[in-house]
């Protein structure tokens, strides 16, 4: 099947892989702290990049809500945790499997916060893409913003031209808990989106900067995959830095990009890291292409 996941790139997957009816994903939650959690699909189902949730007597706070096909799960979900809807609503990036129930969390009462970048780039969007109003941020920001609810300290911050050009961070100051969005795959191959802004230079350090407020005990939601550690972050940033640095090493030798694919050399992290998304091969085009500058449009 053809799956749209991220804006601009489209992906051909085993049928099998993803659930046969997406409106059928099931949304858990995963309790990380008490008063907050994180959701994502049940029985290993794709529901979009994992939601993090903040509940409590002040108002209940959501970061990202998944593809447009969760919607009803999601709001469930939601309701059986806190019994009230949602507040306010965080994007952490534009990507469709970040944002695509936004438009739902808006008509149910949410206040969608988000970079000024997503905003830009939703009412660019156009054809089978574009977005109801509903789904718009009503508050953007440039830098930093803070949320103080539910006893809790919640530092919103910008990371520049990472995954995207409209990336945010979410650090739960004294619950020691970070939400990346997709700045960090744990254990998965990233994807950067070079063509919304994104770089590896970026990527690492918005990367740097999560590891240098983050300690021993931090527990991070990745924009996929497991929930995280320091450690975990530590180990992609590592991964990734050595992966862009072997690929350079053969672009400035001359190579094409088919022939550094033929060396194969992420060849190593072929088993921790590929996913139904992201193979070794593409991430060595990705990077190639990245460093030939030969990334187009589309
Ligand atoms: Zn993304």
């Amino acid at each position: 099947m053809r799956f749209r996941l991220f804006a601009g790139l489209v992906l051909t997957v085993a049928s099998g892989v993803l659930p046969a009816q997406e409106d059928e994903v099931t949304v858990q939650s995963t309790e990380v702290v008490p008063g907050l959690y994180m959701l994502d699909g049940a029985d290993g189902q794709f529901a979009g990049g994992n939601m993090g949730l903040l509940v409590g007597p002040d108002g209940v706070v959501l970061i990202d809500d998944g593809l447009t096909t969760i919607s009803a799960s999601l709001l469930a979900a939601i309701a059986d945790i806190s019994g009230e809807p949602v507040d306010f609503l965080i994007n952490t990036h534009v990507h469709a499997d970040h944002t695509g129930s936004n438009a739902a969390l808006h008509t149910h009462g949410a206040t969608i916060i988000a970079h000024d970048n997503i905003r830009k780039r939703l009412l660019q969007l156009t054809g089978d893409e574009a977005v109801a109003a509903a789904a718009l941020p009503q508050i953007t920001f440039s830098d930093t913003t803070t949320f103080h609810l539910n006893g809790h300290t919640a530092h919103v911050f910008h990371v520049q031209n990472a995954h995207t050009d409209g990336d945010a961070v979410i650090h739960f100051t004294d619950l020691n808990v970070i939400h990346s969005g997709d700045v960090f795959f744990n254990k998965l191959f990233p994807f950067i989106d070079f063509n919304s802004g994104g770089s590896v230079q970026g990527y690492l350090a918005a990367q740097d900067k999560i590891i240098a407020i983050a300690n021993d005990d931090t527990i991070i939601i990745p924009g996929h995959g497991a929930l995280a550690t320091k450690a975990d972050l530590v180990l992609a940033r590592n991964m990734l830095a050595d992966s862009y640095a072997r690929v350079k090493k053969l672009v400035n030798a001359g190579l094409s990009e088919d022939e550094i694919v033929a060396r194969n050399p992420l060849a190593d992290y072929d088993d921790g890291w590929s996913w139904v998304f992201i193979s070794a091969e593409s991430m060595t085009r990705s990077l190639a292409k990245s460093l030939m500058h030969q990334v187009t449009s589309d």
